[in-house]
């Protein structure tokens, strides 16, 4: 049965020939030879893969992903790049230049309007209620019989707020011969009580959902998005997509966001982003500027502050760019915050606060990302200041005494580490001790105003200690027997391993010794005896910016 909504669609567009590019007709099989295309027999540098060939026109493997995770099948599903352009296609395929029209609900997302304007397609407003709510009496109102499409953002950008299904449904009811309810769910991974319209696309032949790897997935650099609805609207923008719209570097990069672990790293990540939402939001109250925060079931905020555009210039002057919406429908004096990390709000708040922002000295910071076959690993150290520490390798044990490193060395680590865990341990216990290492190195750089040399005090039972140069030469003593075999997760034996890879690759001379009887404590002491060393040795003396050696390098 053929969907009534299709008379709808552009008559010119549903009698048009796709395009049939080479890779259209025949789909990529391994032993075939393809020499249809112009494309070059090998591949464009050292260790490429798959680019010198054109992509399938909607790559199976891609859309097999995209549809696992949002549980529809693939008949339902068109991939673009980002929802932007599925918004660009939509017009494209339903509406008649100058002649047909689109309802947007102010204050709302701005593409669609923008969209719309380079296409010739006219754009009524149906502005949200006063707690910005939908107001489906006023868009029937506004309609007309050139209305094709109605967009709805839940939660909505930028007011934060998600809108009712109920409403959103009665809609796709009300239009169901006319125009197409296209809901926008870009944010609805935020949402703690927000469900996605998605499983009535089955039963509902008007409804088109938006959904994108960008802002829930973190992945906005990887433009992904997805349109979801029955199959006979797919069809249609399947036809219009210009060729090949999806880089092969975009499969392979989404395969790796979208595994389970990853997945279930992105929701904690979430969490983590909420919870820091909701301090923020707690200590927005407390600001004097601040005149209203509306509720946000997203990642961001909306608040109205006293004089936005005075709040926004002095954001800007401290180097933090935050989005005044006072041209919006009824959004005078308002801006909208995007949730960062702990510090980057804290900064914020100052700002906020008229605090006076001390001038730092220019921060120590460095990243590595270390990946082999055996190991990805990223690592974020700030030297400078004591948060956050997160550690996350896969080993409890492990992540506990990094985290003694960098509690006791007074710098923030960031670590996390997808290893071979299911083979052993040891890649993963030794990798992150040599990304550790040279993330250090680098955050030091030119080592001027440093104390260079560490010590530190026995503790516990178990007396463990640590001295350190960061020299520039690798050498490393380590003394010590450990009764137990493993400590935890931990084996011992990785112990002295894992002293050597950092030492290393930082470069540094490190002599560690231990005794006692209790192999946790004398594991834990040489970790804390390492971090109170290192806490010594990367303090740069204050107003000092010497180097302290007589050679001039380290
Ligand atoms: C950011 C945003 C988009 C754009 O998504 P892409 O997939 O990056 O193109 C779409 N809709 C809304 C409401 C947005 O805020």
């Amino acid at each position: 049965m053929t969907n009534s909504i299709l008379k709808r669609a552009r008559s010119d567009i549903i009698e048009i020939k796709p395009y049939s590019s080479a890779r259209s007709l025949y789909k990529k099989q391994p032993d075939m030879i393809f020499l249809d295309a112009n494309e070059c027999g090998f591949e464009p540098y050292i260790g490429a893969e798959n680019l010198s060939h054109y992509p399938d026109q909607q790559p199976a493997q891609l859309t097999d992903t995209l549809c696992r995770l949002y549980d529809v099948s693939s008949r339902n599903m068109a991939v673009t790049r980002g929802a932007d352009e599925a918004i660009d296609c939509l017009i494209r395929v339903f509406c008649v230049p100058y002649q047909d029209n689109i309802i947007i609900c102010p204050p709302t997302f701005a593409m669609y309007e923008h969209s719309a304007g380079i296409q010739g397609i006219e754009v009524k407003n149906a502005p949200l209620t006063g707690n910005f709510a939908l107001d489906t009496n006023l868009i029937k109102k506004e309609s007309d019989q050139n209305t094709k499409l109605i967009f709805i953002c839940s939660p909505n950008n930028p007011t934060g707020n998600l809108m009712n299904n109920e409403d959103i449904l009665t809609l796709c009811n009300s239009f169901k011969d006319t125009a197409l309810i296209v809901v926008d769910e870009t944010y609805i991974e935020y949402s703690k009580n927000g469900a996605s319209v998605l499983p009535n696309i089955e039963n509902t032949p008007n409804l088109v959902v938006l959904r994108t790897l960008s802002k829930s997935y973190a992945a906005a650099g990887v433009r992904c998005g997805s349109t979801i609805a029955q199959k006979d609207i797919i069809d249609l923008i399947l036809k219009i997509l210009p060729p090949y719209p999806i880089p092969q570097p975009v499969v392979e990069t989404v395969s790796k966001i979208l595994t389970s672990d990853n997945l279930q790293r992105l929701t904690d990540k979430r969490a983590d982003l909420l919870n820091r939402k909701q301090r923020f939001i707690t200590k927005l109250k407390t600001i004097d500027i601040v005149e209203t925060v509306y509720p946000s079931d997203a990642n961001y905020v909306l608040i109205k502050v006293k004089d936005s555009k005075t709040f926004v210039q002095s954001c800007l002057q401290n180097n933090l760019i935050i989005r005044d919406q006072s041209y919006q429908f009824k959004l005078e004096n308002c801006v909208r915050i995007s949730i960062g990390s702990e510090s980057e709000m804290d900064k914020l708040l100052a700002i906020m606060r008229d605090e006076e922002l001390p001038a730092l000295p220019k921060q120590r910071i460095a990243t590595v990302n270390r990946i082999t076959n055996e190991t990805a690993i990223s690592v974020r150290i700030n030297l400078d200041t004591q948060s956050p520490i997160t550690i996350k390798t896969g080993i409890g044990f492990y992540d506990h005494m990094l985290e003694q490193v960098a509690k006791h060395g007074g710098f923030s680590l960031e670590l996390e580490c997808d290893g071979d865990l299911e083979i052993d341990p040891h890649h993963t216990i030794e990798d992150c001790a040599i990304a550790l290492g040279q993330a250090l190195k680098k955050a030091l750089g030119d080592k001027r105003g440093i104390v260079r040399y560490g010590f530190t005090v026995p503790m516990d039972e178990a007396l463990a200690q640590a001295t350190i140069d960061l020299s520039g030469r690798f050498y490393l003593k380590f003394d010590g027997n450990f009764p137990e075999n493993m400590v935890g997760d931990l084996p011992t034996d990785m112990v002295k391993h894992v002293f050597r890879s950092f030492a290393e690759n930082l470069q540094a001379a490190l002599h560690i010794s231990v005794e006692g009887e209790n192999t946790h404590h004398m594991v834990e002491g040489c970790f804390k005896a390492l971090g109170r060393s290192l806490c010594q040795a990367i303090r740069r003396d204050d107003g000092d910016n010497d180097l302290p050696s007589t050679k001039g390098a380290l």
